[in-house]
């Protein structure tokens, strides 16, 4: 059984369209069950109905006309009750809704499953026989089985909007559809779909005779993509700084005859064509990137695929479709490379969308360096009906609004218009401390990780840099930056915030985050070779990394080192060590520099407990959030199946924050919040209550956090503290803190939580 259901999966994912994967799902299961008829029904949201769209064994002419209400007929109840209905005479069930035009009079035997997908119904997969019997136990779980297998196919379906466009022709109703946050923000504006017009997938198989001839024409494609990139590069000068530039180059090296080109001149040699050459070795390096485990890794795919884009696009001589930008864009596609982000006006760029893709896409590290609101991995959205449709994009919640309401789009408008008045508010508060009413002060700090993060902070007012992520240069390179090369990055994070201090975090990859140059695969990445736990396996990698921080440190001597994910005091004292040894040789070296305060992040729960004892051997703490609620409530920070359960107000959060605090401060060590928490004015200012001595956060919250920490008294927020200390529900937590936040009059700054 498990060998047929797999071909089965693996047959229908290849279906070269939705309708043929319907199809071939009807017809395998129908013969796999040995039973007269199998259909699939589809939900079709905006008639409210489901939607015959596949039969094997119904009438022909009946698929994609026949339909029933949501509570109608057996396959009503089937969705009602979301579990399976197995009738051996479906003629005698009081639901039975008689179809005369799908000629099912002969059959009496009924089984139908919900296709269900994140909790939705999305349709009703039905078998049929003539005989009265009761479906076997083994085939209701066959079926079940077959129809979780193939929910996603039939979400992808259900979404793209092609099977429903007859029927949804008049409607036009208000859809979201969720996706991720790639970069905070809202936009409303014009779709305008960015679909490859050189199609690597059509392209051919040719011989050819004259394999010099057919080189030459390769190497002038390829002068003219690199003179391409180059331009592009160029161009983002403007929008981005000169770290971001790094993305560029890992493209024109990409380019180099060494690299891709070589291997299409090794296969043109075999005597193929030029384009069916560089079709076969982009495929397979896509092929390769996609089936890696790493999402960073696999968004190498989406790199690779522009790059061939590019190249047959000169190949064929095509001219460049001519696009029309609207004044505010909402660029739209499968996946958008960051070189095309650069082609268009950027004035006009409002808001980004893409079904594919993560947030660790280059396309999104620079949208967020731009500020320009993004949602990634929209899987469900319609792109070719969308374009040139207005859109909203919900960059704060990851959702993006189509065919929205007057009082939807009035609301998206009132949060923008807000939004911009606020920050333009907010701006005569940047050199104002920020203190309670009463006179507390806390500190409030960036994180950085892009050069572009620089000017912005600076622009904020911020009172040094509490994050640094260093690994976001590694990211964007293809090789292990040297140790000069690193200086010179590090101390361009150093001199614009001197005197304040810079925490730069030693490298943190693993996890979601990965080097496509130094490929880590696991099963439970999360749970593995993470942050510090690879670097003290690469004393190599990491004395470099410190060398190269201390030596850009000189004269400043504001660098503060932080250590990501220590579980025990070992590998804090470890790494420790090594950063001693580091001192020793750059002050051998001649390099005049102290040695600097070294901290370590509190970020999964081993270090909660282990806080005194750490607090003891380092010079300070910082909380990560972002990990911390992931490992304490156990729910994987990018996984949007469960992205309802990440909570950071749930109770075990809040008290593992107020231990650490209360840990530090015993052994009189400074402590700050560098996850996410920080940069949201409702956790922020429960987390000032407990005490923490600094915040750090993205620039584009800072002057959020700072007018709200302005118009509290610490007697408010205490009691606020206290209160929902006392408290058990995380969900109630979170909305308390809102109304008692909004009750104070700082329903402004915490609204974008809320929006929509
Ligand atoms: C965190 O985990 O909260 C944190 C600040 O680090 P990162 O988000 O880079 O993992
Ligand atoms: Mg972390």
């Amino acid at each position: 059984m498990l060998d047929t259901l797999r071909r089965i999966v693996q047959e229908v994912n290849n279906a070269p369209d939705i309708p043929s994967a319907l199809d071939l799902m009807a017809k395998r299961v129908r013969d796999a069950m040995g039973t007269e008829v199998c259909s699939i029904y589809l939900r079709n949201n905006s008639e409210e109905r489901y939607v015959l769209m596949a039969s094997e064994g119904l009438k022909r002419e009946a698929i994609g006309r026949v339909s029933l209400g949501l509570s109608e007929g057996l396959v009503g109840q089937v969705g009602l009750r979301e579990e399976p209905i197995n009738l051996e005479d479906a003629f005698a069930h009081p639901k039975f809704h008689y179809l005369a035009e799908t000629g099912e009079d002969p059959f009496h035997a009924f089984l139908g499953v919900p296709v269900m997908h994140h909790g939705d119904v999305l349709g009703i997969l039905v078998v049929q026989q003539r005989d009265a019997r009761r479906f076997d136990q083994s085939e209701e779980a066959f079926l079940v089985t077959i129809s979780a297998q193939l929910s996603a196919v039939i979400a992808h379906a259900h979404a793209s909007g092609a099977l429903f466009e007859q029927l949804d022709a008049h409607e036009n109703l208000p859809t979201i559809y969720d996706g991720q946050s790639g970069a905070s923000g809202a936009a409303i504006g014009q779709a305008v779909l960015l679909f490859p017009e050189t199609d690597l997938s059509s392209v051919p198989d040719r011989e050819v005779e004259d394999v010099n001839a057919e080189i030459g024409l390769l190497d002038e494609a390829l002068v003219r993509v690199r003179q391409e990139i180059r331009d592009l590069a160029e161009r983002a000068k403007k929008s981005l700084g000169a770290e971001e530039q790094a993305l560029f180059d890992v493209y024109l090296r990409m380019l180099d005859r060494h690299a891709l080109p070589a291997e299409v001149v090794a296969k043109i040699r075999e005597g193929h064509w030029a384009q069916g050459a560089l079709r076969m070795v982009v495929d397979a390096h896509v092929h390769n990137f996609e089936m890696m485990d790493d999402p960073y890794l696999r968004e190498r795919a989406a790199d690779v695929r522009d790059l061939g884009r590019r190249v047959l696009g000169q190949l064929q001589s095509r001219n460049r479709r001519q696009i029309e930008f609207p004044d505010a864009c909402i660029l739209m596609g499968e996946d958008i490379s960051a070189p095309m982000l650069m082609e268009m006006p950027q004035e006009r760029l409002a808001g980004i969308v893409t079904t594919r893709g993560s947030r660790n896409s280059h396309m999104a590290i620079v949208a967020r360096a731009m500020g320009i609101p993004t949602v990634v991995g929209c899987q469900n959205l319609p792109l070719k009906k969308l374009d040139g449709k207005e859109l909203i994009i919900d960059g704060f919640r990851g959702r993006v609004i189509a065919n929205a309401t007057a009082e939807l789009k009035d609301q998206f408008e009132d949060i923008i218009a807000e939004e911009k008045h606020l920050l333009a508010g907010l701006e005569k508060l940047r050199d104002l401390p920020a203190q309670t009413e009463d006179g507390q002060r806390i500190c409030l700090q960036v994180n950085t990780g892009l050069m572009t993060d620089i000017n912005r902070s600076i622009e904020r007012g911020a009172e040094g840099v509490g994050l640094y992520r260093t690994e976001i240069p590694f990211m964007v390179r293809d090789r292990f930056p040297s140790e000069e090369e690193q200086r010179l990055i590090y101390r361009e994070q150093l001199a614009p915030f001197a005197p304040h201090s810079v925490t730069m975090r030693t490298l943190d990859i693993g996890g979601d985050k990965a080097l496509s140059y130094f490929p880590i695969e696991e099963e439970n990445p999360f749970l593995g070779w993470r942050g510090i736990r690879v670097t003290l396996d690469h004393p190599e990698i990491f004395i470099v990394q410190v060398r190269a921080m201390l030596k850009a440190s000189e004269g400043f001597d504001n660098l503060r080192i932080m250590l990501p994910m220590i579980t025990s005091v070992f590998e804090a004292e470890e790494a420790q060590h090594l950063i001693h040894r580091a001192w020793l040789e750059v002050r051998e070296e001649g390099v005049d520099v102290a040695m600097p305060p070294v901290g370590v992040m509190i970020e999964v729960p081993a270090s909660v407990y282990q806080a005194r004892a750490l607090a003891q051997r380092v010079d300070f703490l910082s909380v990560g959030t972002n990990d911390l609620t992931q490992y304490l409530l156990a729910v994987d920070r990018n996984n949007r199946q469960v992205s309802d359960l990440y909570n950071s107000f749930h109770p075990a959060v809040l008290h593992a924050l107020l231990h650490v605090v209360e840990q530090a401060h015993e052994e009189g060590k400074p402590v700050s919040v560098c996850g996410e928490m920080a940069g949201d004015p409702a956790s922020a200012l429960l987390i000032m209550a407990m005490g923490y001595d600094a915040l750090s956060m993205n620039a584009s919250n800072l002057l959020r956090v700072k007018a709200a920490v302005r118009q509290v008294n610490m007697g408010f927020l205490r009691r606020l503290l206290n209160e929902v200390l006392a408290m058990d529900n995380g969900e109630v937590i979170a909305s308390y803190v809102d109304l008692q936040l909004t009750k104070a009059g700082l329903g402004e700054l915490t609204r974008h939580r809320k929006s929509g």
